[in-house]
């Protein structure tokens, strides 16, 4: 313990060895509050300290190492699905197929395929029984597609080191200050001091994507200016809608020094936008609900993102879940080599994207892949010019009460709520009462809200367009300003 507290307390570089990785922070006060919040990690949650070593060690793996070890990890996912998710017991042996079998990633194409619809189906069946309650946490997600579904996560998987990774890459420690863009749905008090108290010694500037204004906007670039926040994050429809009320107001404003986006497909011209506002670069990390920390660009990468092969798999196969070659597109299967409590094996999560054949100049040997395409920036505009940037996941809290939802806009500004019932009435009549008083709270009666109940909702190009607005109402940011 003690040398574990003089390494992490006391070297001021510890977090910034890894290869071809230069902190821009020196060794001022933020090496010093990322001393302070390793120390509280340490003492706190040393999973999390070990789990972060061992991560950045294994992005400098060679492939022999980085094969060695995923092989060895999926197969101890395999034994354990196989042992105690009998969804995965049953669904194996309907395959023909026996753990013993899959000898590594190459095999992989022998399993199944996770669909969303059976995560919703066969819920605890999924789940784990050699997992103590104690160690599950549920995420939830409608996010990528418009079909919401709730899993569960390991919280023995200390996921706060796959980030500090990701910071690592970018010359950051943990404990950077972020101007985070975030949803915030009925956040009490309580849950606002803890949140504070966990991310201390870092501070957190946060604006509420549920509610963008102009007032919000403002305060938020002022608290980030007075704090001299380097990293603005948050979904990338929200990021850019600030970016465009910026761009439009122009004038002095804060600058973060590097804009990290998560959450939806990163569009060219609205990348090109948020780059020239915020005069920084602009980095993309993958990640869902389901399975966070998915992949993340480096410094040099760009375009592409380094996976986080060393914890995730990723294939990208054709319409039929067959494997494709390396730099064609298709559709991405997950398969989460830490969670053990949940597993998630060969999920068809909805994204498209392809791997990039050859190495990174930054030197990280972890495999890149293309940038992730097929989610969509939505974001709804409220006459005012107030801006509603978390739509695609209103269901999130209640995925078990629809099948699928879509949110229309009509020209006028007034939404129109789609969705189809899930089997359980009473469940869906109380989502749909909570879903429509929040909604309401945040539109504050500037526009009729309807939720309607339906059979069907169309596809467009074998893709659910969940929300979609005829209403063209950016302008009024600016004259609400002035
Ligand atoms: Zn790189």
């Amino acid at each position: 313990m003690e040398s574990n507290f003089l390494t992490v307390f006391l070297s001021p570089l510890t977090y910034h060895r890894a290869k071809g990785n230069i902190s821009v922070q020196g060794i001022g006060t933020m090496a010093s509050k990322d001393r302070l919040m390793k120390f509280k990690y340490r003492l706190f949650k040393p999973d999390t300290t070990e789990f972060f070593k061992r991560l950045m060690r294994s992005q400098n793996w060679s492939g022999e190492e980085l094969a060695a070890w995923q092989s060895e990890r999926l197969r101890r996912l395999l034994f354990n699905a196989w042992e105690h998710s009998p969804f995965y017991h049953r669904r194996f042996k309907e395959a023909g197929i026996h753990p013993h079998d899959i000898s590594g990633p190459q095999d992989l194409h022998l399993l199944p395929v996770l669909t969303r619809q059976d995560i919703r189906n066969h819920f605890c069946e999924i789940l784990a029984r050699n997992v103590p309650k104690r160690f599950l946490k549920p995420s939830t997600t409608g996010g990528t597609s418009g079909i919401p579904v709730r899993t569960l996560l390991d919280r023995r998987v200390p996921h706060a080191a796959l980030g500090w990774r990701m910071l690592s890459w970018w010359g950051y420690g943990p404990a950077v200050n972020i101007g985070l863009v975030w949803r915030e749905v009925d956040a009490s008090i309580v849950k606002r001091a803890l949140t504070r108290a966990f991310t201390w010694p870092s501070r957190q500037v946060r604006l509420n994507a549920s509610a963008i204004d102009a007032k919000s906007m403002e305060s938020f670039v002022r608290q980030c200016e007075r704090l001299n926040v380097p990293v603005l994050h948050g979904y990338m429809g929200a990021v850019h809608h600030l970016a465009r009320y910026l761009e439009m107001r122009g004038g002095d404003y804060w600058r973060p020094r590097h804009v990290w986006v998560t959450c939806s497909p990163v569009s060219r011209p609205h990348l090109e936008q948020i780059a020239r506002v915020f005069q920084a670069p602009v980095l993309d990390q993958y990640g869902s609900c389901e399975v966070y920390w998915i992949a993340a660009q480096c410094r040099y990468s760009t375009p592409n993102l380094h996976l986080f092969a060393d914890a995730r798999l990723v294939e990208v196969t054709d319409s039929r879940f067959r494997p494709v070659p390396d730099g064609r597109t298709g559709n991405l299967l997950i398969t989460d080599l830490e969670n053990l409590a949940f597993p998630i094996i060969r999920y068809a999560i909805g994204d498209r994207g392809r791997l990039i054949p050859g190495k990174c100049e930054c030197g990280i040997n972890l495999p890149l892949m293309g940038p992730v395409q097929g989610k969509n920036v939505d974001t709804i505009q409220l006459p005012d010019g107030t801006a509603i940037t978390d739509i695609n996941v209103i269901f999130d809290d209640f995925p078990e009460a629809v099948n699928a939802f879509q949110v229309y806009q009509d020209c006028a500004g007034n939404l129109e709520i789609r969705y189809i019932p899930a089997n359980d009435a009473q469940k869906t009549l109380q989502a749909v009462r909570i879903v429509r008083e929040r909604m309401q709270k945040a539109v504050h009666g500037q526009i009729e809200i309807q939720l309607r109940a339906v059979e069907k909702i169309p596809h467009r190009k074998g893709k659910l367009q969940y929300v979609f607005s005829e209403f063209k109402g950016i302008e009024n940011t600016r004259t609400q300003l002035e």
